[in-house]
């Protein structure tokens, strides 16, 4: 970051600002709400669920950085509410689960455990019959590069029929480095896939030109945009969020057509329901019995068929 310039947009997402004390929108307890853990189902703090065949595995509540827009804020960074993290009691819930097939370990940050603990956490899950595949959730790409050891990759590499999907966090293009591009290149030659899960951050990446920097850049260093979220009602970071059409419009105005279709993330909200899709809904114009009137990213239209089912 730039030290000396408050508005740096690697600056603004970690060092705290008075205006986490404001909180008008953001929901108390949100995790709470967000992960489903007042239903009736019972669970340990460590599973969050909100699809049938997939969950959310917390392993950790310590991270690498601690990000000022983190929706899980309450638990890694103002501590608020304390989850416990055992790693059995999950492990034990997942095993007893059969319709569990996707497990996406994380935290906090799941590749600040040790290189023994990660190894671990792999060999179980691939021991239960019914899981498919390991997904990680990590900013240490971005963060800290340096991570991803010689140690780390000979835990993560060779072929297994139960494949390793890394998801990163990076939300400006200031944040990719040649350490980032290495440690990609890395992981990759690891069989393991990196996609990047960006938040939509007012004054970081909420303008035109930031936000198609940062999905060219990522694609740059071999990361492929995934998804780009809404930043969600967590208390005290109300001063990140934009209106909830925002992220469309920049989809719109400088990701489609503007550039290769692979730096093409899809913007959702994730709600305690899942992620709802919001891509923009402007390409068609009109619709009668013989056609489509379509619309291109420069607002030209074109005509084509409509076929009955
Ligand atoms: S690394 Fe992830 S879990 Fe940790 S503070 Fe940042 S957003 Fe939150």
């Amino acid at each position: 970051m730039k030290k000396d310039d408050p508005d740096c947009p690697v600056r603004k997402q970690v060092v705290p600002s008075m205006k986490e004390k404001e909180n008008k929108f953001g929901m108390p307890n949100y995790l709470i709400w967000k992960e489903n853990r007042a239903t009736d189902e019972v669970r340990p703090d460590s599973i969050a669920r909100q699809y049938i065949d997939r969950i959310a595995f917390t392993v950790t509540d310590v991270c690498a950085n601690y990000c000022r827009h983190c929706f899980r804020k309450e638990v890694v960074v103002d501590r608020d509410l304390k989850l416990r993290m055992d790693v059995e009691e999950g492990l034990q819930w997942i095993t007893e689960h059969e319709e569990i097939r996707d497990v996406l370990i994380t935290g906090g940050d799941p590749f600040i455990l040790s290189d023994d603990k990660i190894d671990y956490l792999i060999r179980k899950l691939r021991e239960i019959p019914h899981i498919q595949m390991i997904r990680f959730g990590t900013r240490t790409p971005i963060v800290l590069p340096h991570r991803i050891t010689p140690g780390l990759k000979k835990v993560l590499s060779g072929y297994h029929k139960v494949p390793i999907w890394i998801n990163t966090q990076c939300n400006h293009a200031n944040e990719i480095t040649e350490h980032t591009a290495k440690a990609v290149y890395d992981l990759l030659s690891c069989g393991v896939n990196v996609g990047n899960q960006a938040v939509l951050l007012k004054g970081i990446n909420d303008d035109t030109e930031s936000f198609k920097a940062l999905h060219q850049k990522l694609l740059t260093v071999r990361i492929r945009p995934y998804y780009v979220f809404y930043c969600e009602p967590a208390p005290g970071i109300d001063h990140f969020r934009t209106t909830v059409e925002k992220g469309a419009e920049l989809i719109r105005d400088a990701i489609r057509g503007h550039t290769t279709g692979l730096a093409q993330p899809m913007y959702v909200i994730a709600t305690n329901i899942g992620k709802i899709p919001l891509m923009p809904d402007y390409y068609i114009v009109d619709k009668n019995e013989k056609e489509y009137t379509l619309k291109n990213y420069q607002g030209k239209t074109t005509l084509w068929p409509n076929m009955p089912e």
